[in-house]
This record gives C-alpha cells, structure tokens and sequence, in this order.
C-alpha cells in the first residue's frame, strides 16, 4: 500500500488536483477538511463540536481527525495507496501517523507539496468563498487565522519530512490548472518510479503497476529504477516496453549488459559496424529464450511484438547515450 501526503497551504489546490492524481494512480482521497464538513452538515456530535472551530480557522483535535483518517485506511483494502490532504497538519499528527503506519508495516512514501504566496491564498480563499460558500473561506480574519495556523503549526512539516528525503515541491502559483497538474504527474512519476528498489519484493503486481505506466505515447516504455540510493553505481531496472516503441541501435563500451524476459515476446537485434543485422534472437513464446547478454561495445537494438518486461542490468551509473554510441537515430 502507498501512502502519499498532498501538502499545501490552504488554497493551494490539493482538493482540485487530487482527483486527476488519485484516479491515476488508483488512489483513495481522504480529505480530512471535506470529511469533517460531511459530519457537520449530518448533524452529527462530532461535526458539532467541529463547526466552530472550523468556523474561526482553528484546528480541531488531533485525535478526531486521526480516528476519522484510520477508519478509511481499514474501509479500504482494495486500492493501490492513499492520498491523504490537509493531514498531517501538526508535527504531532505527523508522529501518530507514522506511529499508524508501522503499526500496518506501512510508511509514508512521498509528501508532494503544492506551493502559494501568502497574497495568493488570500485571493483564492476569497474567490473560492462565492463559488463554494465555505463559511472559512469568506471572513478575511478566519484567513489570516488560517494562514497563521498555516505557517505555525503546518509548516514545520516540510523539514520533518525534506530529511526523510520524501518532500517534493510543485509550483503552484504559475499557470493554469491543468499546468499544475501536469506538474503533479511529473512529480508523481518520477517518486513512483525512482529508487524503487526499497520496496523489496519485485511480483506480478508490481510489473502491473509499472506496466501501466509505460502507455504514454511517444515513448510507450518505461524504466522502472531498482537502485535504492543515487549512489548505486550499477544500472538495474524493470523496463516496460510497449508494441510501436523504438529503440536506437545503440552500444554501451563501458559495460556488457545483461537483459531477461518477464513478461512477453520480443526480439534482441545484433547489428555489425555497417549497420547491417548480424543477429536476430527471439526471445519469449516458444523461443526457449529467456534472457541475453550483449557483449560491451556491440551495437544491438530490442524489437516488441506483443508488451515486453525485462530486467535489465549493466555496469556503471546511467548516462544519456552519445551521438558516437548510436548507430541509428534514436526515437
Ligand atoms: P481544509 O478543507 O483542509 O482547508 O480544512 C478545513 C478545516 O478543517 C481546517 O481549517 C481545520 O479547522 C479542519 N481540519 C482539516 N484537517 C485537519 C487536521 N488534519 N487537523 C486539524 N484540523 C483539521
């Protein structure tokens, strides 16, 4: 299970982006603000003892807010992760969530920050008032509050988090929506897929999550890095290959490289100095053939008939491959 913090300002437009996100990347949204709305506009004790607080910019209790936020973790076992927005909001709840999360084997993985000016909380809260009528968006001391209780006691957020090495920043502020968001799936990607090494257990699920990633045209493949930390000086890597992907004919002349199939069919194209092929070799179906390993220095391409997984591995940290290694343009 994934456990993602949006993190924000108020404002800031967690709510807005975290339906696209969360649709993406088959994610429950749990947003501690709407579910406390929900019990005030039910009538019930607790969205009693909420509506004022809620209604001077303050934050209710810890407890309440942590309760709510554990029952949805246990309603929902069926999602791929969680997206939790306006919580934590106080180093305290940071703790208790941690404190949650190794009581289920869990962790937070990523906290993804979306990030205003003050000025520009101000002018959202106030549009966002005649829109929505949200009686602590429309009273400009209920927003100072909010933007006080912000910088206080939210804030302090980013740096327990930043030295987990789990804080990731998206500019809020410039653009439209769909900017931002776009943003927020580069973000998202790159935490999805970098060091993913430290999830530890490599199944079928996993090759389905990545899998799914790799359907971005023009590239339709994707590397899924297995490293644990930038200072792995080895390349080891899912990569998922659709059909329609090209490939450069390339060479490596620092490393051999060592591929095996996971799933699929495909072919490992050996290519001689002119450019003409040397050698096809099937891999996948009946081919008997379930992994390559290509010489340093020779020049090769992969051809994918039906969606490949591989795992690749080679010598030597990743670095963009140069004019003099490629035979044949790169796509
Ligand atoms: P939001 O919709 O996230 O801006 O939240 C609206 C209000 O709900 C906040 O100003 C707080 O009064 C309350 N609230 C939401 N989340 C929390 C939380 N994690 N801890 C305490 N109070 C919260």
């Amino acid at each position: 299970m994934k456990y993602y913090i949006l993190f924000g300002p108020p404002g800031a437009g967690k709510g807005t982006q975290a339906g696209a996100v969360s649709e993406k990347y088959n994610l429950k949204h749990i947003s501690t603000g709407d579910l406390l709305r929900a019990e005030i506009a039910a009538g019930t004790e607790l969205g009693k003892k909420a509506k004022d607080i809620m209604a001077a910019g303050n934050l209710v209790p810890d407890r309440v807010v942590e309760d709510m936020i554990e029952k949805v973790f246990d309603d929902n076992k069926d999602v791929a992760g969680f997206l939790l927005d306006g919580f934590p909001r106080t180093l305290g709840q940071a703790g208790d969530l941690d404190e949650m999360l190794s009581r289920r084997g869990e962790k937070v993985n990523a906290v993804i920050s979306i990030m205003i000016s003050d000025d520009t909380i101000q002018s959202r809260l106030m549009h966002r008032a005649s829109i929505e009528g949200r009686a602590d968006d429309a009273n400009p001391e209920t927003i100072k509050n909010r933007i006080v209780t912000y910088h206080k006691q939210t804030k302090p957020l980013i740096d327990y988090y930043r030295k987990d090495g789990k804080y990731y920043e998206v500019d809020g502020e410039n653009g439209d929506i769909s900017d931002v968001r776009k943003r927020m799936f580069s973000v998202f990607k790159g935490v999805d897929t970098k060091f993913a090494g430290r999830e530890v257990v490599i199944d079928e699920a996993l090759l389905d999550r990545v899998q799914k990633l790799a359907h971005e045209p023009p590239r339709l493949r994707m590397n899924y890095d297995l490293r644990n930390t930038e200072e792995d000086q080895s390349q080891r890597m899912l990569n998922v290959m659709l059909p329609g992907t090209r490939t450069a004919i390339h060479k490596h002349n620092m490393s051999s490289e060592t591929i095996m199939l996971l799933r699929g069919k495909m072919d490992t194209v050996l290519y001689n100095d002119d450019g003409s092929e040397k050698e096809r070799i099937h891999m996948g179906g009946d081919s008997g053939v379930i992994g390559v390993n290509i010489p340093t220095g020779q020049w090769h391409t992969f051809e994918v008939y039906e969606l490949a997984i591989i795992f690749m591995a080679q010598d030597g940290p990743w670095s963009p491959l140069s004019k003099e290694n490629m035979l044949k343009a790169s796509y």
